[in-house]
């Protein structure tokens, strides 16, 4: 569909305004489309808190074709900002951050640049992953939580008019990382370690309870206003980026998620309550009873499987929620165990039972195959779940008239810094089909099931990208360029399969960024969800 600026715009909802007027004018963007980039609570709540500052302007800017490089409030060319700030949530997006400097006509690299272009930022999950595929061309990236950083970030800038003094400031202050201070002219890390700045004393107020503050119904979440629920999840899954990086959980308090679901009340009969363990905030179910005293429809992302009680779903159901969504992720109790997920296929399948009975109708199963330690018996028992699952399903639907439809997606693993797999090789191509062959062969009978098969090029792509070094800039310039991810593959396959194919071996090379420790139990409003385990928040909120 093309992109029509002025009927996006008038088609936005909004529970506040943002002005584009100020003394330092800040571009925030998203290196994806409009479509995607709304349906991220993280790039709304930056915006958002950009606003809230006294006497800056900010607009927004994405991907779309026709406003590549200029802002969709005015179509202001981003060269002309003070600022130019991307949330990057995803790795693949990374290429869109550079063709956008190009039709911004901004220099790709910090070492073309002076104090007449903007300050090129980059902050959200893939900064504090592993910024040194994108160091060369970002002056500073933000690695850690938005509130806690952003407006210091905004003050600076707005006090000091020296770019170079901004930077050296920036440089000495935990959560920032300034590439041309903290690398050598080779992109190798410099001195001490830098530390990502995950505390949450803001989690305490309730205007820090990030909410959607645009509505659009051109956005996968149509129409739905998000609010985020909690930080951290109370597990650790080995193959999890969050669960070692986003720390034990910490709940907001039900007065100020209440305070965002009125305030978008106001624009929008739909909420989605987002989180990485949504299901477990300690009053869920009030909180869903709530909503579906005041007449909305809701939704939650996914839920951890020991969350699925009826206390739980009866109000979602009761809310309108026809689906839900969980992650067994491999198919025996065995090898569920060796990932740190110890939750058996009975307690899966109990879970399905629940829903079902609560009436929600269709189920979606998320899978990963090319787990370390994973058998062809590991790959069959993923079929006997499902059909078990289906069984479940056509009994329930037998009484109900209809049967709910089955969703099977699978992902091949990507092995993420900082957690136990993050120096394992991928399985190579040849054998992530074989394996999914295998659990295709044994679902064939099961009927009403739909697959969702792996995009290996892109967990392939993904994990280059989150385990490189500065080196990989050269090919991120490439994909700028608009090179397919096929072509792309092929033209640098000797240094994607070297990095991808192969277990890390040395010290790697990310692991100059740390985590500051979460030591603080959350004291205002109603009880936490945490446990006690000292670790960290997310860089930016924002959907799983
Ligand atoms: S996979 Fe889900 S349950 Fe496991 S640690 Fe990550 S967020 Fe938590």
């Amino acid at each position: 569909m093309k992109f029509d600026q002025k009927k996006i715009l008038r088609d936005e909802s909004r529970v506040c305004t943002t002005s584009s007027a100020g003394a330092l004018r800040v571009a925030v963007g998203y290196p994806n489309t409009y479509f995607v980039a709304m349906s991220s609570l993280a790039f709304q709540w930056v915006v958002e808190l950009t606003a809230s500052l006294e006497d800056i302007g900010v607009e927004r800017f994405f991907t779309d074709p026709p406003l590549l490089g200029r802002t969709l409030e005015n179509g202001s060319h981003l060269g002309d900002f003070d600022v130019v700030a991307w949330t990057c949530s995803f790795e693949l997006d990374a290429p869109n951050i550079l063709s956008t400097l190009d039709a911004a006509g901004i220099p790709r690299r910090w070492e073309e640049r002076d104090y007449t272009h903007p300050i090129v930022v980059v902050g959200g999950a893939v900064a504090s992953i592993n910024p040194l595929p994108l160091s060369p061309a970002v002056d500073v990236f933000v690695l850690g939580s938005a509130e806690l950083l952003w407006p210091d970030f905004l003050e600076i800038v707005r006090s000091e008019p020296d770019t170079e003094r901004v930077l050296e400031t920036l440089a000495d202050m935990d959560g920032f990382l300034v590439p041309r201070f903290h690398l050598d002219r080779h992109g190798v890390p410099l001195g001490k370690r830098r530390r990502v700045e995950k505390r949450d004393a803001h989690m305490d107020d309730p205007a820090m309870v990030p909410g959607s503050h645009v509505v659009t119904p051109h956005t996968e979440y149509s129409g739905r206003g998000l609010v985020e629920m909690s930080r951290g999840c109370p597990e650790k899954c080995r193959y999890c980026w969050v669960s070692y990086n986003y720390g034990r959980l910490r709940s907001y308090a039900t007065d100020g998620i209440m305070d965002r679901v009125e305030r978008l009340q106001a624009i929008t009969r739909r909420i989605g309550f987002v989180a990485t363990a949504v299901g477990d905030h300690p009053e869920l179910g009030n909180i869903l009873e709530e909503c579906s005293r005041r007449g909305l429809e809701v939704a939650l992302s996914s839920l951890r499987i020991p969350a699925m009680q009826r206390e739980i779903l009866e109000p979602l159901a009761a809310s309108g929620a026809r689906s839900v969504t969980i992650a067994p992720e491999t198919g025996t109790d065995t090898l569920r165990r060796a990932l740190n997920k110890p939750i058996s296929n009975d307690a899966i399948l109990k879970a399905v039972d629940t829903a079902q009975e609560c009436g929600i109708e269709n189920i979606k199963m998320y899978f990963i195959i090319g787990l370390p330690g994973e058998t062809d018996d590991d790959l069959r028992g993923i079929a006997d779940l499902l059909r078990n699952a289906q069984k479940i399903m056509v009994a329930h639907g037998r009484e109900r008239g209809r049967v709910g439809t089955l969703l099977a997606g699978f992902n091949v693993l990507v092995p993420k810094p900082y957690t136990p797999y993050s120096r394992k090789a991928m399985v190579s191509r040849r054998e992530a089909r074989r394996r999914m062959e295998i659990v295709e062969a044994a679902t064939s009978d099961i009927s009403n099931l739909r697959i969702d098969r792996p995009a290996y090029r892109q967990a392939q792509w993904q994990a280059f990208l989150s385990r490189g070094d500065v080196s990989v800039f050269d090919v991120l310039e490439d994909a700028a360029s608009g090179k397919s991810l096929g072509r792309l593959l092929a033209a640098h396959r000797t240094a994607i399969e070297a990095s991808t194919l192969s277990p890390v071996e040395g010290p790697p090379v990310w692991q100059f960024v740390v985590s500051a420790p979460v030591n603080r139990t959350l004291s205002g409003g109603l009880s936490p969800g945490g446990d006690s385990e000292p670790s960290s928040a997310p860089p930016l909120p924002g959907l799983q």
